[in-house]
């Protein structure tokens, strides 16, 4: 990776796919953090209508399209996760995963930030809550972690802590049809992961310890990470001002800190795909001037 990017665009959804492509066609060096797949709200959808020049494509059509003009455009996807994102005054740092990485601008296309937090997360967050297993992993060396994860995908991070925990206690919430027929098939390798069915409901802090509570009763640990796939903006970025649970940005996309644009289903309804594309255009644009500007 390049020590600072022009603009990074965190997210694979159309609002982030046209963004990083008008970025490039504007001549700057993007970064372009989010699944290769593309997001799971192009890729699982059934058919769609509403898409001009497409009528009736599969959403596993759609995404293969974006991801065929991502390759033509020679853009590449970076298939990690933004962790964090710090305003540094002339540019941006950027936490994934354990490294960081900088960008003059920045364009966040995390898509709508479903859930809310669950009661006690936010005042434990960073101290015994985490989002990112394998930047705290380490912390967890010979101790007892909880990790909930809503996304098979997250099993990786639950086998790398198990690796230097004594025990993980795992906790999947994934959609129905995306869980296994036997939990205790997930981990065959490992005599130290439990596998737990359960709701979460509420996280607490207990004499040194972390609480998660269930609706099958609490579990005990030095830690809980609550691994989701998106987090909310204004935890992404420090800073970040809200309007609700969207990011407040201006005809522009733009936010309140300068340099940093929001398009896409986080800024608000309606939710729909023409509408995230259409943003991810106005916000590179305005990456773009805000880039020339500085000069
Ligand atoms: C089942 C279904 C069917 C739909 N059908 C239609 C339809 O027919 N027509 C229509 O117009 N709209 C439809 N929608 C709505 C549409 O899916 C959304 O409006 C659109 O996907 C929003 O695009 P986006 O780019 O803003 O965000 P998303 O598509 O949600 O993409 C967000 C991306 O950001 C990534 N991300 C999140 N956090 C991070 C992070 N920290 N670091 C890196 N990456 C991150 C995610 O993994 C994802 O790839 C449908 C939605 C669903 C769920």
């Amino acid at each position: 990776m390049a020590d600072r990017y022009d603009v990074a665009v965190i997210g694979t959804g159309p609002a982030g796919v046209s963004a990083a492509i008008t970025a490039k066609v504007r001549n700057k060096s993007v970064l372009l953090l989010g699944s290769a797949a593309i997001s799971e709200k192009v890729s699982k959808a059934h058919n769609i209508q509403n898409y001009p020049g497409l009528p009736d494509i599969p959403g596993a059509e759609l995404a293969e399209k974006f991801r065929e003009h991502l390759d033509q455009m020679g853009i590449e996807i970076t298939d990690r996760k933004a962790v964090m994102i710090y305003a540094m005054g002339d540019f941006y740092s950027l936490q994934i995963d354990q490294d960081f990485v900088e960008a003059t601008s920045v364009i966040l296309a995390t898509g709508v930030s479903f859930g809310k937090p669950l009661p006690g997360e936010d005042e434990n967050l960073g101290r015994g809550v985490s989002y990112c297993a394998t930047c705290d992993a380490a912390l967890y060396r010979g101790r007892e972690a909880v990790v909930v994860g809503y996304a098979p995908k997250e099993e990786n991070d639950v086998r790398f802590l198990a690796e230097l925990a004594d025990k993980v206690t795992y906790i999947p919430v994934y959609k129905k049809e995306q869980m296994p027929a036997e939990v205790t098939e997930l981990f065959p390798e490992f005599t130290n992961i439990e596998v737990k069915i359960a709701k979460p409901e509420a996280v607490e802090k207990r004499e040194g310890r972390m609480v998660l509570i269930t609706d099958q009763g609490e579990v005990i640990s030095d830690g809980i990470f609550l691994l989701r796939e998106s987090v909310a903006p204004d935890k992404l970025v420090p800073g970040l001002e809200m309007d609700g649970s969207h990011v407040k940005v201006d005809r522009k996309m733009a936010s309140n800190l300068p340099g940093l644009f929001a398009a896409g289903d986080i800024t608000g309804t309606p939710y729909q795909y023409i509408k995230a594309a259409g943003e991810g255009n106005v916000a590179a644009l305005s990456a773009v001037a805000y880039i020339d500007n500085l000069k």
